[in-house]
């Protein structure tokens, strides 16, 4: 009989992790990898923390969140209405972790904070319902005369936008 040989299954490495720091570099944190998951959260809240039009997380099991640099420079804002808690760099104003009651054992750190893997696709959309008319969906964009390194989508007729539904009456 011929002896079949199954390749071990790769086990994920304890000791791997993807570092992120705020803006100023004051606060460092890492979490292990590969994070638990990651998403696009368009919903009013997180786009008004962020100044954004929606911000990408990526979610880390609590146990392998650490804060490794500049503790002391993290000031929170815990919203009652909601149940959630977000962390920001006191010194820059980066947001640095979202947390939710209802999800305890999850720290959600922006994705932006990192510039290395997280071992997770951000396949999810938290809030799609709320996605806003101005956010960048990948238009096509030229060169704007006279302005180096600027680009913009040039309007048309039958812009993207358009087709998909995302333009109301006005720009807003
Ligand atoms: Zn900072």
């Amino acid at each position: 009989m011929r002896k079949v040989t199954v390749a071990a299954k790769p086990r994920p490495d304890p000791e791997a992790s993807a570092v992120g720091q705020c803006l100023c570099g004051a606060v460092e944190i890492e979490i292990g990898t590969p994070a638990r998951w990651a998403w696009h959260d368009h919903s009013s809240a997180t786009r008004r923390a962020h100044g954004a039009a929606y911000a990408t997380y990526v979610g880390s099991w609590r146990k392998r969140f650490r804060v490794t640099r500049g503790a002391d420079e993290i000031t929170r804002f815990r919203d009652d209405a909601t149940g959630t808690t977000r962390s920001f760099c006191a010194r820059c104003g980066t947001p640095l972790a979202y947390e939710r009651a209802r999800s305890a054992h999850m720290v959600n750190v922006p994705r932006a904070l990192f510039t290395s893997r997280t071992g997770r696709e951000h396949r999810y959309h938290i809030a799609i319902d709320q996605l806003q008319d101005w956010t960048y969906l990948g238009e096509p964009l030229v060169p704007l005369k006279g302005f180096p390194g600027v680009v913009w989508e040039r309007p048309t007729r039958n812009s993207t936008r358009k087709k998909r539904g995302l333009l109301g009456g006005s720009w807003s």
